[in-house]
């Protein structure tokens, strides 16, 4: 037997053993995934020891290494874990920005103080972070961000608001970019963290036609931000902040791949067009699937073009809204029952290619730096 196949042995024995019956049932709404934090609140038994198990064990972030609370997997015991956790149908144990976004970004830019200092409380779940990109004038023109920090000696004074801020409300910290110096656009961006309940930060829920309320306003008024909460160098955030993107952008390239298996099979419409698309969509489907192991492969050996995560996310992206329209279709009048997950994960699709740079910016991306298609 092979090592690989001595470790898959060994992690369907434990999976067995430790992953609760709740916890292999599909997701139906968002109190079932667990996003951890200081203000979580449980909704079972079951989902606590499912993250207490995954994170004593390093399986939270399994590929990070164990010095930082990961699981100090190699890319294919990684991939191994995931196949195994999908044929239980297992749910992710944590879902965290934490994870998809900051902690890659530290693990490359961050000291290590910063390192064994935030990590390790990531992968356990503990602080539930938020994004402060965004700002009211400065969306695709991120660089453009005016929010203020200015260098007061023992601390950074930050004035400004962001918009958009995903959980604002709900998250413990925050990463957030801010301006250092007017001097350059890009190379006068630091990037900061700190606690949301430091005095002077306040959020504003945005109410959306759903009722929901995904994300907020978020001002910033006289905060004051310890000098070694800065990741990076001073005036060189936006470095961090790119890095993050693309990290980000191949989280939500996952849409793409939804919740496995063949529209056909799900959704057998009579209708002879409707399922010819459906037909089609599916072979285009197991095609993102092969590019999107091939992509993951390579970007975690380093080996991915700065620029895929744009292509992966734009591919990912219009993929789930065509999957989602193809499931309202095939559901006729049914599929506008509100009060059903089908309408609510429709109209949710819409803003994936818009969250982390929008459809057209990745298309410039692609042009200009894949493509190196003349004047993009
Ligand atoms: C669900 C969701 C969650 C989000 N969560 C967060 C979060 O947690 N934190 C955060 O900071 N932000 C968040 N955002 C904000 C998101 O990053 C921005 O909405 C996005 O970057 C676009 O910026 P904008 O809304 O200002 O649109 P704009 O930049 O004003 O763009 C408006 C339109 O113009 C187009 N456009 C702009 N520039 C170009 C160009 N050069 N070429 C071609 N077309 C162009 C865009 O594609 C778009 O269609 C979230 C957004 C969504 C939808």
């Amino acid at each position: 037997m092979s090592d690989l196949d001595a470790f898959r042995a060994e992690t369907r024995a434990w999976l067995e053993a430790n992953c609760p019956a709740e916890m292999r049932q599909p997701i139906r709404s968002e109190a079932d995934m667990c996003w951890g934090g200081r203000n979580w609140t449980f909704q079972s038994d079951a989902q606590k020891q499912w993250l207490e198990v995954m994170a004593e064990r390093g399986w939270t972030v399994p590929d990070w290494p164990k010095a930082y609370g990961g699981g100090g997997l190699t890319p294919e015991q990684a991939i191994v874990l995931k196949e195994e956790m999908a044929r239980i149908g297992a749910r992710q144990p944590l879902y965290s920005f934490g994870i998809s976004m900051l902690g890659p970004a530290l693990l490359k830019f961050g000291t290590e103080e910063q390192k064994r200092h935030y990590l390790p409380q990531i992968a356990r779940g503990e602080i539930r972070w938020c994004q402060g990109y965004s700002e009211p004038g400065a969306g695709s023109d991120l660089a453009g961000l005016q929010t203020k920090a200015e260098d007061k000696g023992d601390h950074w004074l930050v004035n400004g608001q962001k918009v958009w801020t995903s959980y604002a409300d709900k998250a413990d910290w925050i990463f957030c970019l801010t301006r250092t110096s007017t001097e350059s656009k890009q190379g006068g961006i630091s990037f900061l963290l700190f606690d949301m309940e430091t005095p002077g930060v306040s959020t504003k829920p945005i109410l959306l036609i759903s009722g929901n309320s995904p994300f907020c306003e978020t001002f910033f008024d006289d905060v004051k931000v310890p000098k070694d909460q800065v990741v990076g160098e001073v005036n060189r955030g936006w470095d961090v902040a790119k890095y993050l993107l693309g990290h980000e952008r191949e989280m939500i390239s996952g849409m793409g791949l939804g919740e496995g298996g063949s529209l056909g099979a799900a959704t057998k419409p009579s209708d002879p067009m409707l399922r010819a698309e459906i037909a089609a969509f599916d072979v285009d489907a197991l095609a993102f699937q092969a590019m999107s192991e091939r992509f993951t492969a390579m970007w975690k050996a380093g080996e991915a073009h700065p620029a895929s995560p744009s292509m992966m996310k734009y591919a990912g992206t219009e993929l789930n809204k065509r999957r989602n329209e193809l499931v309202m279709a095939a559901g006729g009048s049914d599929a506008l029952e509100w009060a059903a997950k089908q309408p609510r994960d429709w109209l949710r699709s819409k803003g994936n290619s818009i969250e982390g740079g929008t459809s057209e910016v990745q298309l410039n991306i692609v042009a200009k730096h894949i493509l190196r298609l003349p004047g993009a």
